[in-house]
């Protein structure tokens, strides 16, 4: 089996949620508003081996086990496009874009095994995977794999760091875990987002204020121009977190 596809550069998966791996996330923290979105995954899901061995196993309440992917995310609502995305619809970072931009829309968060679904364009998508696009994808393995190689170590190398915040942060909490119950339970799956400062004060504290300072003006941005009333207080209540933990 082989899949053909190549980016036209239309600009329109540029927009939403991008999860992006920790480094990532700090080097563009004065670019995209940041949250860690922590996502259940059951054992039935294809996902689930995969998730396990990048994030955390938790057993919840109901002793039902799940995976949780805790991924740095750059949070916007899904019409919202991404603030480096050009009238033109080019990326205007292209150079320095983060590692998910450029595996896209391979995602090594799944098993390099499955994967083939990812390369169908969703609609609207000006992607081109006939005749004329290469071959990125034959007998279930990426052909030019640098930039899905790259991704999926940096998650892998993360993993000690994301785990033990997750870790951390489940027995601290209140009403985490039954915040990821209530997610696990929804059809067709939920999530939790929480402030990047929960994250944030956990990690070496060399240049935490910086990106502190960084965050709190991306989302000074980002408030002014959103309409959604659920992201709307998530940054209003992400702003609070990182002033205090600038103690503020
Ligand atoms: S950084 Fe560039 S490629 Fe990535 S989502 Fe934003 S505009 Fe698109
Ligand atoms: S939707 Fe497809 S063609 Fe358009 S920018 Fe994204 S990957 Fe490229």
């Amino acid at each position: 089996m082989e899949r053909r596809f190549a980016c036209t550069a239309c600009g329109k998966c540029c927009f939403g949620w991008l999860p992006l791996t920790l480094d990532d996330a700090l080097a563009h923290a004065g670019r995209f508003p940041l949250a860690v979105v922590w996502t259940p995954v059951k054992p039935a899901s294809r996902a689930f081996a995969t998730t396990a061995r990048i994030g955390l196993t938790v057993r919840l309440a109901d002793r039902k086990q799940v995976a949780v992917r805790i991924a740095p995310t750059a949070y916007l609502p899904p019409s919202m496009a991404c603030p480096e995305l050009k009238p033109d619809g080019l990326c205007a970072i292209h150079a320095d874009k983060p590692s998910r931009c450029r595996t896209m829309p391979f995602f090594p968060y799944r098993a390099e095994s499955d994967q083939a679904d990812l390369l169908l364009p969703r609609s609207g998508w000006a992607c081109e995977v006939g005749a004329s696009a290469p071959v990125v994808y034959r007998d279930k393995a990426v052909v030019e794999r640098g930039d899905f190689d790259r991704e999926h170590e940096a998650l892998l190398g993360q993993t000690p760091v994301l785990k033990a915040y997750g870790e951390a942060l489940l027995g601290s909490v209140p009403g985490l875990p039954d915040a990821l119950a209530r997610a696990a339970a929804k059809p067709g799956g939920g999530h939790v987002a929480l402030g990047f400062a929960s994250l944030l004060r956990r990690l070496n504290p060399d240049n935490r204020n910086s990106h502190a300072e960084a965050q709190l003006t991306v989302l000074a941005a980002v408030s002014a121009r959103v309409s959604d009333p659920d992201y709307a207080r998530n940054y209003a209540d992400w702003t609070w977190e990182l002033e205090r933990l600038l103690g503020r």
